[in-house]
């Protein structure tokens, strides 16, 4: 089994699914994404609060309004997330990442 910190890019449906099975197998996960609550497109504030409470009651860190902007990497390897805030960029150093933006284009 793998133990580590993993990053997942996107809230909707696959990020969730993602960051649920990588939880549950030890992983410390954090899921980044832009809109305001997880699954905008299909839940309501009121769903989404249900879930984002099971989630972070898992130790599942959400940070929403955040677009995944860039990747460092060495060496064939992505190692860093460039996540940029208002005031500066949050760079995330993890071990594994999941891409689950959806459908881009
Ligand atoms: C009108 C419509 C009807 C559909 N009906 C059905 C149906 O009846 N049954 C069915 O099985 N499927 C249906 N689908 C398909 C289903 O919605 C998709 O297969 C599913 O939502 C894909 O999930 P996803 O997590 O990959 O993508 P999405 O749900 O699109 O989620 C992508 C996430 O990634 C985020 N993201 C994107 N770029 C970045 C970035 N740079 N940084 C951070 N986050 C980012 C987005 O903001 C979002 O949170 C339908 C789709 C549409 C559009």
């Amino acid at each position: 089994m793998f133990w580590g910190q993993a990053t997942i890019v996107g809230g909707g449906y696959i990020g969730m699914e993602t960051a649920a099975c990588l939880s549950k197998n030890g992983l410390e996960v954090t899921l980044v994404f832009p809109e305001k609550h997880l699954m905008e497109r299909l839940f309501t504030a009121e769903m989404a609060a249900f879930y984002e409470k099971v989630y972070t009651d898992k130790g599942i860190k959400l940070l929403p309004g955040s677009l995944a902007a860039s990747f460092e990497g060495k060496d064939g390897h992505v190692s860093t997330l460039n996540v940029p805030l208002p005031f500066f960029v949050l760079d995330f150093i993890y071990d594994a990442l999941w891409l689950a933006a959806g459908l881009v284009g």
